[in-house]
């Protein structure tokens, strides 16, 4: 099964989409796309992203990056994955759909594609009549690391 770090994920140069949409590149937009791409397997939060910023350029507001993220998430530049009501995480928009797994007890976060999730959408058609569409899911668990540390949970063959 090929995981998802095998997976090459191109992001589109910010200045060529903000163009494409007819926008202004400011330098702040510039930042705020360095700073993502610079750790494209990050899930940076807002908070983390204006502190990227502002290291940069220290006189920005951090109101004034949370406003620019929001915008660029209505360009479709970005995607905003929301994990309940205090944590959001933000990442360059990709072609394809990811779905998230967040450790519950490092934070830490990874991708999975479709495949993983086997026949998802005919089961549901098969269960409920309903129409899958474009959604991308967010599973809460443990990490591989995290599971490993817990006392006689798994026992990993050959360790
Ligand atoms: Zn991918
Ligand atoms: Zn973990
Ligand atoms: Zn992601």
């Amino acid at each position: 099964v090929p995981r998802d770090s095998d997976h090459v994920h191109a992001a589109p140069a910010l200045p060529a989409a903000l163009r494409g949409a007819g926008r202004r590149v400011t330098r702040q937009r510039r930042e705020i796309w360095d700073a993502l791409v610079a750790e494209p397997d990050r899930h940076l939060s807002a908070d983390e992203i204006a502190e990227r910023v502002r290291r940069r350029l220290p006189l920005v507001n951090p109101s004034t990056v949370y406003r620019t993220l929001d915008v660029l998430v209505d360009e479709g530049l970005l995607l905003r994955t929301r994990l309940g009501a205090d944590r959001a995480f933000y990442e360059p928009a990709r072609e394809h759909p990811h779905h998230h797994l967040v450790c519950e007890r490092c934070g830490r976060v990874d991708h999975v594609h479709e495949e993983a999730l086997g026949d998802l959408a005919g089961r549901l058609d098969a269960a409920a009549g309903f129409a899958l569409g474009g959604a991308e899911l967010t599973f809460f668990g443990l990490c591989a690391d995290c599971r490993d540390s817990e006392p006689g949970s798994r026992t990993t063959p050959g360790s």
